[in-house]
């Protein structure tokens, strides 16, 4: 028993190394990867539920190793992260994302809007508003055509400091989504004090609608809860008709998910727009 004991603590040992040693890896091939230009970025697209027609769309940061191929944002954003590389990934992303709409509106989709995902970090550089308000400038889209997703835990470490960063861009005409809601821990009131637009329905809610019947009443209530404030819902991961269908009989304003489409590279994202939608 000794003996194995001592071997499985090896075992451990040897396992964090490799863990940890692979970490340092990542971390050093994600601080060369915007120069060699191995990000992209998969635009998913919103609609409205009850037209099917497209209104917007999500950008989704992808990166492609030279060795590993694929990894997931789940994966590398946290390290960016704690890293600090996130801001100017983040910057990349905005830059990117504007133009990319910027070009759709010009061949023909004029009212389309683009929805960034902003980190803690990002959110909270001092610099940030003077940097979209740059990024917006120098790409010429309307600031009423972006859409920032940040979470509520994100707003609620420095919920003063955060106030002002989104009263400013609410005044520059951007519109602000809370990404993955009712899926944090804060209480509804800073719904009162914070300047926000939308709500986006986590997909954990919607995966199981319509069997689950607790997951189909707070889907339903947080739709009726953000028409009385005034806010405009996103139901995020739908993934079948049923679920569209709860959706549309409950008046969620626009959907996002598998059963439209999964997030597609800007060419592909271009066909869709030119063939419509089958909703
Ligand atoms: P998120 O913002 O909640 O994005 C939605 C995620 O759900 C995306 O995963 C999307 O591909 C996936 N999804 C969309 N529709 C469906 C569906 O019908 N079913 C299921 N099962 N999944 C669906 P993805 O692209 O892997 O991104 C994961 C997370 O990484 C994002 O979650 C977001 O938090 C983060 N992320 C992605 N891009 C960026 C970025 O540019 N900046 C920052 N800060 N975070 C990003
Ligand atoms: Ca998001
Ligand atoms: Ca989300
Ligand atoms: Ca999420």
């Amino acid at each position: 028993a000794k003996e194995s004991g001592k071997n499985n603590y090896q075992f451990y040992v040897a396992e964090m190394t490799t863990l940890v040693s692979e970490r340092l890896a990542l971390e050093n091939d994600l601080r060369s990867a915007l120069e060699r230009g191995e990000f992209s970025l998969n635009y998913q697209p919103i609609a409205d539920c009850r037209s099917g027609a497209i209104v917007g769309m999500e950008a989704l940061l992808r990166w492609k190793h030279p060795e590993r191929g694929m990894i997931s944002p789940a994966l590398f954003i946290p390290l960016a992260e704690e890293t600090g590389y996130i801001i100017p990934i983040g910057e990349w992303v905005l830059r990117t994302a504007c133009e990319q709409c910027r070009g759709w509106q010009k061949a023909g989709f004029p009212s389309l809007y683009v929805a960034v995902n902003l980190s803690s970090r990002q959110f909270h550089q001092k610099d940030l508003t003077a940097s979209i308000h740059r990024i917006l400038q120098e790409t010429g889209l309307d600031p009423t055509r972006l859409g920032l997703e940040i979470t509520e835990g994100l707003i609620m470490q420095q919920a003063e400091a955060s106030v002002n960063t989104l009263r400013e861009l609410k005044a520059m005409g951007i519109r602000i989504s809370i990404d993955d809601f009712g899926t944090g821990y804060s209480s509804l009131s800073y719904l009162k004090r914070f300047p926000i637009d939308v709500l986006k329905i986590d997909q954990s809610f919607v995966r199981d609608i319509p069997k689950d019947e607790d997951d189909a009443a707070i889907a339903s209530t947080i739709i009726t809860m953000a028409h009385s404030l005034g806010l405009k819902v996103v139901a995020e991961g739908v993934e079948t008709l049923e679920q569209l269908n709860f959706m549309r009989e409950h008046h969620c304003d626009t959907m996002q998910g598998y059963y439209l489409s999964k997030p597609l590279p800007p060419d592909q994202f271009t066909a869709l727009l030119k063939n419509g939608t089958r909703l």
